[in-house]
This record gives C-alpha cells, sequence and structure tokens, in this order.
C-alpha cells in the first residue's frame, strides 16, 4: 500500500473536491438559488436579522449616508444575551448542554442553556449592584472556562461593552487595552491552569493595574490564595450566591456597541474594533448556520480557538448560541496532557464538525499520524479552517487523517473587523479547492483589483469588500481617523480595502495570497509569500515555512525563506536546500526560487499563531524590531538573529 506520504503527493496534484456523496440532500443550504437572492443585498440580510427575536422592529435596513460609517437595522432594538439564551430556554431548550466544557485535568462539566440563564441572569444583576451600567466598558481577562461565557454575555444582557484579553497576553498587554479602553471593572481569575502549572493571574495583574479599576471581579478558579483587596475585589462565587435571580434584559438599539477587541496585530499595532449590536449578530448567526451547515438537535460541534480572538467571539459565544448550538469547550492547549488529546476529545463527545486553525494543524502533522490514528473520528462530517491561507499540504492533510477523506474542508477568509465570515464554500453547493477560501457568500461582495481599483477579473491585486454588510467594525475605537484612514481611503469611502493581496482564478474563486505589506516582487514579478510557502511546505521533509522580500541589488527584491523540517531535525544540508528550491521552481517557476534558505526551529507567531512576517523582515535587513507585544516567544526571534549572522 502506498503510504501516506505518497498519497497526499499524489492528491496535491487533484484540483478541486466535490461534496461527498448524500451531502447535498441534508443540507441546510441546499439551493444555488441563495446566491442570485442575495443580489438584492439589503433585503437578504433583512430577511437573515429576521430569525433573531426583536424587541422593536426596525425602521431601515441600511443606513449608508456617511459612509464609510455605517449603520444597521435602525430603529431596531434586541438583546444578544436573550438571543443566545432566553428564547431557547422559552422555546423547551433549557436542557439542552451549550457547552461540554472540558478541564485540563480532564474534569468534564456539561453547561445547559438553563444553566447559563440562571448564572447569567445573576451575574448581570450583579454587575448591576457593583455600578456597572449600559455603555460603560468591562474589561474581562479569563481563560477558557466557563465564567468566560457568563462574563461576556451579562455585560450583553446589561448593554456593558466587553473588551476581551486574550488569556495569554501578558497582564501589560491587559493594562495597557484597559487604560485605552477607559475600562472601570475588570474580571479576572486568581489562577490559570496551563500544562500542569498554575499562573498567578490576580497577583500579576495587581502588580501593574495601580488604581486603573475600580472593581475587579475575581474568578477564584484554582483556590491559589489570590491577593483580594477590600473594597475593590470580589469573588465571582460570592457575588453570584448574594445575586437576585431574575433580570430583564436591557432592549439594546441595533447600533449599541456590543464588544470592543484588538486585532492579533500581525502587521501592525493592534486595532481596537468595534462591534455593535444587531448586525454583528445577525452575521456570526447566519455564517455560523450556513458555512458549518449547522442541525442544533443533532450536531455536535467544537471550535478549538480561544474565547480571546474574534474566532471565538463569533464561533465558540455569540453565533453557536444564537443558533442553539452544543458546542465543546476544551480548557487546555492541544498537547497536554498528550498530543492526541484533541482527537481524544473528538472521541469523546463524537465531534460532529470541528473548526481550528492552520498553525494547529501544521503542528498536528509535525506531532505524526499515529496520534489521530489512535482514536475514532468517525463522528467528524465537516471541518473549518480559519487564521491564514493553508498550504494544500497541510489542507489534504487534514481531509485524508481526520476527515477520512468523507468531511468536505471550508477555509473560512475573514478578520476581526469583517466580525463574520466573508469568503469561504457553502459546503453542499461549491467544490472546495485546497489553498483557496471559495467565493464570497451570499450578501457579500468581494473583488480583486488593480492598483487603481479596477476590477480584476482573472489575476492578482488587491482583495477588497464592495459595499457595507451587517456585520462590519462600525470604527475602531475612539479612532475614527485612523478607521477612515486604514480602510477606506486608498479607493474611497465605498470601498473597504482588506490589507490582503488576493488573486481570483477563472471559476471565480479567491486566493489570499498573503498581506498587502508581504507581497514579494522579484525582477517585476510580483509573487504570493502564500504560494511559495505552499511549495517549499509541499516537500516531504519540510513542516512549515516563511517567505519574505528581501532588499537585493540585482533583483529588486530576492526571496528569503525560513524552513521548519519536520520532527526534530534542526538544520538541514545543501542537498536539501537545492531540492527545495527545485521544487519551488517546478510549481511556480525559476524566479520564484528561494535566493537564500535559513533554518528555523521555529517561526515568530503571534499569540493567535499566526506567522508574523514582519518581524523576519526586520531582521533580515538587519533593522531593529517593530512592535513585539503580541510575539509568542521572543526566543525564536533571538534563535534566528544568531542563525542569521551565522550565515552572513
Ligand atoms: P493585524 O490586523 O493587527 O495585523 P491580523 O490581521 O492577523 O492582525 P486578524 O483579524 O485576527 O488579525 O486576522 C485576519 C487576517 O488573517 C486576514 O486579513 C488574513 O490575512 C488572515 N486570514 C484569516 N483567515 C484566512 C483564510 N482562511 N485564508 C487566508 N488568510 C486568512
Ligand atoms: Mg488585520
Amino acid at each position: 500500500m502506498a503510504t501516506l506520504e505518497d498519497q497526499l503527493e499524489e492528491l496535491l496534484d487533484q484540483e478541486s473536491f466535490s461534496p461527498p456523496d448524500g451531502f447535498k440532500e441534508q443540507a441546510v443550504v441546499a439551493d444555488a438559488a441563495i446566491y442570485d437572492q442575495a443580489e438584492d443585498y439589503e433585503a437578504f440580510w433583512a430577511e437573515r436579522a429576521s430569525s433573531l427575536h426583536w424587541d422593536t422592529k426596525w425602521d431601515q435596513t441600511l443606513d449608508w449616508s456617511n459612509p464609510p460609517f455605517a449603520k444597521w437595522f435602525v430603529g431596531g432594538k434586541l438583546n444578544v444575551a436573550y438571543n443566545c439564551v432566553d428564547r431557547h430556554v422559552e422555546a423547551g431548550n433549557g436542557e439542552r448542554v451549550a457547552y461540554h466544557w472540558l478541564g485540563e485535568e480532564g474534569e468534564q462539566v456539561d453547561i445547559t442553556y438553563a444553566d447559563l440563564h440562571r448564572d447569567i441572569q445573576k451575574f448581570a444583576n450583579a454587575l448591576t449592584e457593583l455600578g456597572v451600567s449600559k455603555g460603560d466598558v468591562v474589561a474581562i481577562y479569563l481563560p477558557m472556562i466557563p465564567e468566560v461565557v457568563v462574563s461576556m454575555l451579562a455585560c450583553a444582557r446589561i448593554g456593558a461593552i466587553h473588551n476581551v484579553v486574550f488569556g495569554g497576553f501578558s497582564a501589560e498587554s491587559v493594562r495597557e487595552r484597559i487604560e485605552f479602553s477607559e475600562a472601570k471593572t475588570l474580571i479576572t481569575v486568581d489562577g490559570a491552569r496551563r500544562k500542569g502549572k498554575t499562573a498567578p493571574i490576580k497577583e500579576t495583574v495587581d502588580e501593574v493595574i495601580g488604581d486603573l479599576v475600580d472593581t475587579i471581579v475575581v474568578v477564584e478558579k484554582t483556590g491559589n490564595g489570590a491577593p483580594m483587596k477590600e473594597g475593590r475585589d470580589y469573588a465571582y462565587e460570592t457575588l453570584l450566591s448574594k445575586a437576585a435571580a431574575e433580570h430583564t434584559p436591557e432592549p439594546m438599539d441595533a447600533e449599541d456597541p456590543l464588544y470592543i477587541l484588538y486585532t492579533s496585530g500581525s502587521t501592525a499595532k493592534p486595532k481596537g474594533i468595534l462591534h455593535t449590536t444587531g448586525g454583528y449578530l445577525t452575521g456570526v448567526a447566519y455564517t455560523h448556520k450556513a458555512v458549518f451547515d449547522l442541525k442544533p438537535e443533532e450536531d455536535v460541534y467544537w471550535c478549538a480557538a480561544d474565547v480571546g480572538w474574534v474566532t471565538g467571539h463569533s464561533y465558540i459565544i455569540y453565533g453557536p448560541l444564537a443558533n442553539g448550538t452544543t458546542s465543546v469547550m476544551w480548557e487546555g492547549a492541544p498537547d497536554y496532557p498528550a498530543k492526541d488529546i484533541w482527537w481524544e476529545i473528538v472521541e469523546r463527545f463524537k465531534v460532529t464538525i470541528m473548526y481550528c486553525a492552520p498553525t494547529a494543524i501544521r503542528a498536528c502533522m509535525k506531532w505524526g499520524v499515529e496520534h489521530p490514528e489512535k482514536h475514532d473520528l468517525s463522528s467528524l462530517r465537516l471541518l473549518g479552517t480559519v487564521g491564514e491561507p493553508i498550504n494544500p499540504k497541510a489542507w489534504l492533510w487534514y481531509w485524508k487523517v481526520i476527515g477520512g477523506g468523507k468531511a468536505p474542508i471550508v477555509d473560512t477568509w475573514w478578520q476581526t473587523e469583517t466580525g463574520a465570515i466573508m469568503i469561504t464554500t457553502l459546503p453542499a453547493l461549491l467544490d472546495t479547492k485546497p489553498g483557496s477560501a471559495g467565493k464570497p457568500l451570499p450578501g457579500i461582495e468581494a473583488a480583486v483589483v488593480d492598483e487603481d481599483g479596477k476590477d480584476v477579473d482573472e489575476g492578482q491585486g488587491y482583495l477588497i469588500l464592495k459595499r457595507p454588510w451587517p456585520a462590519m467594525l462600525r470604527t475602531l475605537y475612539k479612532e475614527d481617523d485612523r478607521f477612515v484612514e486604514t480602510y477606506w481611503a486608498k479607493f474611497g469611502k465605498d470601498t473597504y480595502l482588506v490589507g490582503d493581496a488576493a488573486r481570483k482564478d477563472a471559476d471565480g474563486y479567491f486566493w489570499i495570497i498573503g498581506r498587502i505589506d508581504d507581497v514579494v516582487n522579484v525582477s517585476g514579478h510580483r509573487l504570493s509569500t502564500a504560494e511559495v510557502e505552499s511549495a517549499i511546505v509541499s516537500h516531504p521533509k519540510v513542516a512549515e515555512a516563511a517567505v519574505i522580500g528581501q532588499a537585493d541589488e540585482d533583483t529588486g527584491q530576492a526571496i528569503t525563506a525560513f524552513v521548519t523540517l519536520e520532527g526534530a531535525v534542526d538544520d538541514g544540508d545543501d542537498a536539501l536546500i537545492d531540492e527545495i528550491r527545485e521544487r519551488v521552481a517546478s510549481r511556480i517557476g525559476k524566479f520564484a526560487r528561494p535566493k537564500r534558505i535559513i533554518w528555523a526551529g521555529d517561526l515568530p507567531k503571534t499569540r493567535s499563531g499566526k506567522i508574523m512576517r514582519r518581524l523576519l523582515r526586520d531582521i533580515a535587513e538587519g533593522r531593529e524590531l517593530g512592535d513585539v507585544t503580541t510575539l509568542r516567544d521572543p526566543d525564536v526571534m533571538a534563535q534566528l538573529e544568531g542563525k542569521i549572522k551565522e550565515r552572513d
């Protein structure tokens, strides 16, 4: 029998994959007419919004009279927490599990919609008692524990704006974000478990927080005796036990802010994205159902992101809950207590839909097929990815090893800014092409344009979004000018500049080829970082690669590739360098051959796992490193600097 490697190598040449037999017959969205219907996009979105519960119906679907400041469902009133919880309980589904929560040490807690309903009401009352009211900003710095769900929804229930800071960020980053968002309340935890250790979160927060906030609510999760300051700090459990049981949700204006969330910081200093109520919930509820083919009564859905990222906000919390989904929530890392924990989770809960990032898939590939092979993954019927372009090799591995060759993959392109998925393949309607996200969803108009903003029918250019959509960001918090400048200056106030470069192929499929700032220009050939990286990664010995353009006297820019090898091997030899260069030449063209290959034990990544090419450019060209606050592991940069010095 052919080895897995051979099978994948052969599949690399297969251009597209159709949904499995029978998939369409059972699909939530099975009629391609949806694409035509969505041409009247305001009517289309109004219909999607109607699936939510509105206290007052809107009188105008879209107000775009002052672009780029959009208003959706003007005059409408609704409450997000009511839509995510109460209405399911009222419909008789209170006993349905909202989250199968699994703790790092194997503890399982099944949290039903009725449980959420009870705790959210109490916590909403407690927050109100503490003086938090509509429009106030509440910072949330919590790990993947059930209380993070309760906290976010309690804020939504009273109309407070949450600003969740990823639990892996330092206390200093939290302080900065609190300062900036002027949050007066912080919800955090005594300690956070990570891979068998407990980090003293509250204690570290105390060291930097000064008198920045008036109130800190502490979830006493680990009982590590965290310091509590009289009159400022309150234990979550105590608050809940004292709080009144019933709370009436605050009817919010469709355009009232729901949350602020900072971007990952892959390309620049993080931006404080502001999302509002009605449009956002409409966008995430619809996309979650349509893209993941969700049947709330049957499916067990697992998004293996962290709530601290937009993927967590939209597809662990708001989209799934709005749809009455049963989800899995995993407290820990993908490799603790062992490297098969993800697959053990899939088997244990019979997960049917799984959503994760290419960086995680590449890590699993590196660890080896023996881990997933230990488990029965046959419950999986749909797989998703998000966060970065996925190399075809990783796509095929996910499809074959995890999905058993029978689960369609939805590669979902979107951003913190877009709030919800924009480009992907509706799984029953479109074939998938490994490496391409697919086509704009019904209701979304995306295009690739040239320098003058003219449509490119087939070819490469700037990715743009042509008209407003309900889940779009409304501004950068307190930075309206930066909002206009960053997204709406290049092609005018009707055209959202994504910041990614893309290629559109003859079938109208979109291929994200990298960040605008990352595109490489070798002797006048504009090259995509993603494409060159995928060619390099297609080599059986390569696990991961990052490509940058480095200033070059002869060719303007030349390609430098940072390459991580499979297994524990650190450095390759000259023969391997030749093989890799030849691979790129045969898959793309001679001009794309990397001039320099630098062996990298690891690559610099954001805390959400994205490769930070701008830092690689900085060290390759001997500059001071730019903003590194979102870098996950500073040691990686020091090692790479050493490597570069060695070679020069
Ligand atoms: P910053 O804007 O601060 O640099 P960031 O762009 O990494 O950070 P996010 O909003 O988390 O922050 O990421 C959105 C970006 O991630 C997209 O613009 C795109 O470059 C990339 N991305 C997300 N999903 C996909 C996908 N399916 N395929 C290709 N790229 C993707
Ligand atoms: Mg971005």
